[in-house]
């Protein structure tokens, strides 16, 4: 009954993608844009632990996931993903029917996900910050450099 479980990508693969698509591998404090950041242990979110840092320059502390749509929502992040890229081709109904999930989580989750996309939906749009106090720091126009291999991650966790 649960065949659909194997086609949602795991948690710790997605934070992998979002980390890359993000920062490239190296944390970028979101508030002020510094490099210069330390480990700052992590926190539970679900099945992971997501690292968190803390920014040298403005001591404040972040994950990948800050200011992201994924924050401010509870699903798994293989849903989410799972749902981001079903969204361009199934309705929401039939996507919370497949999933086992209610209506509204994943309807407040895809109107999110629109928002942001404005109309052309993808990861690389979904992983910068949209809004963090308030203040929009990125728009969801930057540019994010497209490494062969999130792409493959990326496709894996998609269609199969
Ligand atoms: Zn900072």
């Amino acid at each position: 009954m649960d065949i659909i479980r194997l086609f949602i990508p795991r948690d710790e693969e997605c934070l992998k993608v979002l980390e890359e698509l993000r920062w490239h591998g190296e944390p970028e404090c979101p508030y002020c844009g510094s490099k210069d950041v330390k480990s700052h242990g992590t926190y539970e979110r679900g099945e992971i632990e997501i690292p968190r840092y803390k920014c040298k320059r403005c001591k404040r502390t972040f994950s990948v996931l800050t200011g992201t749509v994924f924050e401010r929502h509870k699903l798994p992040l293989g849903v989410m993903f799972y749902i981001i890229k079903k969204l361009p081709h199934m309705s929401i109904n039939e996507i919370a029917s497949e999933l086992g999930l209610d209506y509204d989580s994943v309807h407040r989750f895809a109107m999110d996900v629109m928002k942001i996309a404005h109309g052309e939906i993808s990861l690389e749009k979904l992983c910068v910050a949209v809004e963090i106090d308030e203040i929009y720091v990125n728009s969801g126009e930057k540019k994010v450099k497209k490494g062969l291999k999130d792409k493959e991650a990326w496709e894996r966790s998609g269609d199969l």
